[in-house]
């Protein structure tokens, strides 16, 4: 649930902080779900792990199998 909502956060943030007109789901957006999901638990910095990027045909994919 966390996730969830620190992910629809970041849209929010995109468009109404950043004022960008789209917040496509780029490896940035990710990195600052995850950046903001590390704020939240206030997970210290030698804890976390991080982002871990699989190529699947013309797209990236976070390995979920590297994170929690
Ligand atoms: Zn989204």
């Amino acid at each position: 649930m966390l996730d969830t909502l620190l992910h629809e956060f970041a849209h929010h943030l995109d468009v109404h902080l950043f004022d960008w007109p789209d917040t496509p789901h780029t490896r940035g957006f990710y990195w600052r779900v995850d950046a903001l999901y590390h704020l939240a638990l206030t997970t210290p910095a030698e804890k976390r792990k991080p982002l871990v990027w699989i190529k699947s045909g013309t797209r990236w994919r976070i390995d979920l199998t590297k994170l929690r």
